[in-house]
């Protein structure tokens, strides 16, 4: 399989000095791939996907969706998501972030699947997201105010159509582990 070139990578991956000591990044070929690097004192960039972790919420019968209050995608419902932060387990990222936007407590988190998509901020940068289930023991259901503009507690038969793939790729593998109707089958997949 071919990888992005250096022209296609997203915004925020195009360096043009090197981090260690500020020489003008130059491209050179390193493991097959045009790169770039710093003649000096050889650096390399090696362009990483970013890593997130979501989860379907078992909470009073139903699953948790959250309605986003910031760019990209203000307004969208949503399974709790975030980014892992370096050297985070992705299943701490996924306890965490859950406590963060919900303010819920979860216990018995499972793995279900995980997504390789395009990202919706910048679809030059890939994201893998590993996705979970988990039950929710404790805490109130309110949100953080600036990520999360609302809270509710939907009965999965009656979950909307998600817009991000990962989320429609966990609910449907959650699904699956449920023995219920698969929502992920038919739904066009927008990246
Ligand atoms: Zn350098």
């Amino acid at each position: 399989m071919s990888l992005p070139t250096i022209d296609a990578y997203p915004d925020t991956y195009q360096f043009r000095f090197c981090p260690l000591d500020g020489t003008p990044l130059e491209r050179m070929p390193r493991h097959g791939q045009e790169r770039l690097g710093c003649p000096s004192c050889g650096w390399v960039f090696y362009p990483n996907p970013n890593i997130a972790a979501t989860v379907v919420v078992e909470y009073q019968g139903g699953i948790v969706l959250l309605k986003r209050n910031i760019p990209p995608d203000r307004g969208i419902w949503h399974l709790p998501i975030g980014h892992a932060e370096f050297g985070e387990d992705p299943a701490d990222t996924a306890i965490r972030e859950v406590q963060e936007e919900t303010g819920l407590d979860v216990t018995d988190l499972r793995f279900l699947e995980y997504e390789h998509s395009p990202g919706y901020g910048d679809p030059r940068m890939f994201y893998i997201v590993f996705c979970f289930a988990a039950r929710a023991v404790s805490g109130t259901l309110g949100g953080d105010a600036t990520e999360v503009s609302a809270a509710r507690v939907v009965p999965l038969e009656e979950v909307p159509e998600l817009k991000w793939s990962s989320q429609r790729k966990a609910l449907a593998a959650y699904c699956r582990q449920q023995g219920t109707a698969d929502r992920g089958q038919g739904i066009e997949d927008r990246g």
